[in-house]
């Protein structure tokens, strides 16, 4: 998600200190627990060497594993899919494999510290992400009911859109006191954040994003809602967010999520894959040279779990897809939840019964991508008439929605993405082929693009994905409906065990669904360090004084809670 439009307070001023993902729910510095010297906790020796499983290989997963073998500990990865779960890049066959598709994440804001954490530690480069009206994006054109405009920075477009830029800058600023969430989150102001935070939950809880609009002077005119909801914000509009809890739309432009994005060079799927590998220079326990890898017989994590149980003594049964059945002190289960009521066979006793209710009621977005190899970057070709692109980064309110280009130079193949879609646009494409989409998208874009023949510059075939119809995901990522602030809460604090009755405890949640923003993959590491933090607890740890962990200081900044009469 990105935004097209200009919000309220001007983001890249180098005086002020950055925005990061810090808050605003629970503002905890993730970043700064990582980079400090002392390291994240220890555990005691007498407990070195013991297992924990580790549900899921994707990032949150991975995360996890690495920082519980840093401290000592075994992980047991199992993996259902592939390594890198929603960090999934894919190569297309038959061709050069440097050309590559995003099927998940694909571009990362600078706010996401803690994942920039790693992406460092992994020796990953990134490079500015070509999004709608973006610096490095040569040009856009917006197509709406049958109109085209072409733009390469916003006052390109007609007035109408800066018309709407200024009633988002409006209602977010008169509904959702914007700039002084902005300085907060600047300044790091813990007491501010929570105040206005929790004032705007009660609030808005039961409020819809649409609702919010309209609820706003600025946007009473439907036909600014219309063209803010299919273009305005967002990549492909946020139309589909519409019926989505206002909360979570204010999560993203608080925490500028949808701003200044970075692609990972070589793609996504790397860091997890270079986490598996890795060998820390700080390991206790583990001879140095140890990696996750080396951790796991044939380098391989195990396979998806089928059945998870409790047994005598706090044991986490967990049995595989291969039939093996081990039992744990401590797991973590950083797949998405809705897992736990299908895929695998569950003990009710797992978790007290308004963490299932929480489960149960957790909302997915549902998201489709399709993309094709072409020859060259042919879009960056001047138009002999008019001196425009031959073809730009696309928004339209047709089938395709977000049409990306990507490429690695004028001389080298490169990469369409055809259509990016979420929730009622991506369902249209669920049941067609990767060529029957890819049809479809095409004359969607020879409407847009009528002179311009990209069919006949495709070289290999389509790949595509629903994330809706993936066995292993069930959806892209959360999106709270409006009422759902409580079961995100309790999915969120699942870490603090001690408040669990002691029959409950032993399994931690994590994962992009437990966090507070689902959809930007540093919810997905904020929430393997709680869990990181919650094994640590389990097992007698404790962190350096000097660096307190999440829930050394959750007292302090707990999530509002609201009442549940
Ligand atoms: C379409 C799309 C676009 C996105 N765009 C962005 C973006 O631009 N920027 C951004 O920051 N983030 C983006 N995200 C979000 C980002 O991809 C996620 O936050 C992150 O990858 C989630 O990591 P995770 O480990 O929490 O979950 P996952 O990646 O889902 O990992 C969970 C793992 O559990 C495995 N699993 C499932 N069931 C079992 C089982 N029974 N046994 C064992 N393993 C199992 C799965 O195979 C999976 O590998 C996007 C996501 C999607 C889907």
């Amino acid at each position: 998600m990105t935004s097209t439009v200009p919000t309220a307070v001007e983001h890249a001023d180098e005086q002020q200190p950055p925005i990061t993902m810090f808050g605003p729910d629970f503002p905890y510095a993730y970043d700064d627990y990582l980079a400090h010297p002392a390291g994240i906790g220890q555990i005691p020796a007498t407990e070195h060497g013991s297992e924990v499983v580790v549900i899921g290989g994707g990032l949150s997963g991975i995360v996890a594993a690495y920082e519980l073998m840093k401290m000592g500990l075994k992980p047991v990865v199992h993996e259902a899919d592939r390594i890198g779960g929603r960090l999934r890049t894919v190569g297309f066959e038959g061709c050069d494999p440097s050309l590559t598709a995003e099927m998940g994440a694909m571009r990362f804001p600078p706010s996401s510290t803690a994942l920039q954490h790693y992406i460092d530690l992994a020796g990953l480069e990134t490079r500015p992400f070509p999004n709608p009206l973006a610096e490095a994006t040569p040009s856009t054109v917006v197509d709406l009911k049958g109109e085209s405009h072409y733009a390469e920075t916003v006052e390109d477009l007609p007035q109408v859109y800066r018309d709407v830029a200024a009633a988002w800058s409006r209602c977010l600023e008169e509904g959702a006191d914007f700039s002084d969430m902005n300085r907060a989150l600047r300044e790091r102001d813990v007491p501010r954040i929570r105040e206005i935070w929790a004032r705007l939950v009660e609030q808005l809880d039961n409020q819809t994003f649409y609702g919010f609009l309209c609820d706003s002077e600025a946007f009473k005119s439907f036909r600014h809602r219309e063209i803010f909801g299919q273009v305005g914000f967002g990549t492909g509009g946020w139309d589909t967010d519409f019926p989505n809890s206002i909360l979570e739309i204010l999560r993203v432009v608080y925490t500028e999520a949808d701003d200044h994005h970075r692609g990972i060079v070589g793609g996504s799927q790397q860091l997890p894959l270079r986490l598996w590998e890795r060998e820390p220079e700080k390991i206790v326990h583990w001879p140095y040279g140890t990696s996750l890898a080396a951790l796991h017989p044939g380098g391989e994590p195990r396979p998806a779990v089928t059945r998870l149980h409790r047994t005598a003594g706090g044991g986490i049964t967990v049995t595989d897809a291969d039939g093996e059945i081990r039992t744990y002190r401590a797991a973590v289960f950083t797949a998405q939840s809705w897992m736990l009521l299908s895929k695998i066979a569950c003990d009710d006793s797992l978790f007290p019964i308004d963490h299932w209710t929480a489960i149960e009621r957790t909302h997915y977005m549902e998201s489709s991508k399709l993309f094709v190899p072409v020859d060259r970057p042919f879009w960056l070709d001047k138009d002999p008439v008019t001196g425009r692109d031959t073809m730009s980064m696309t928004l339209t309110d047709r089938m395709t929605r977000g049409t990306y280009l990507l490429d690695d130079g004028p001389d080298r193949p490169a990469v369409i993405c055809l259509s990016y879609t979420w929730c009622d646009d991506s369902l249209k494409w669920l049941p067609l082929s990767a060529n029957e989409r890819m049809e479809v998208m095409l004359k969607s874009l020879g409407e847009i693009y009528p002179g311009v023949d990209i069919r006949k510059h495709v070289i290999g075939s389509p790949v595509t994905v629903s994330w809706e119809n993936e066995p292993y995901f069930m959806g892209a990522f959360k999106a709270n409906l409006p009422g759902h602030y409580r079961y995100q809460r309790r999915l969120f604090t699942h870490f603090m065990q001690d408040r669990l009755p002691e029959d409950k405890r032993g399994i931690f949640l994590a994962g992009d669904d437990i966090s507070w923003t689902a959809g930007w993959a540093e919810g997905a590491v904020q929430t393997a360090l709680n869990a990181v933090w919650g094994v640590m607890h389990q097992f007698g740890g404790a962190t350096d004084p000097t660096n307190p962990g999440p829930g050394d200081v959750y007292d302090e900044i707990a999530p509002v809670e609201l009442p549940e009469d």
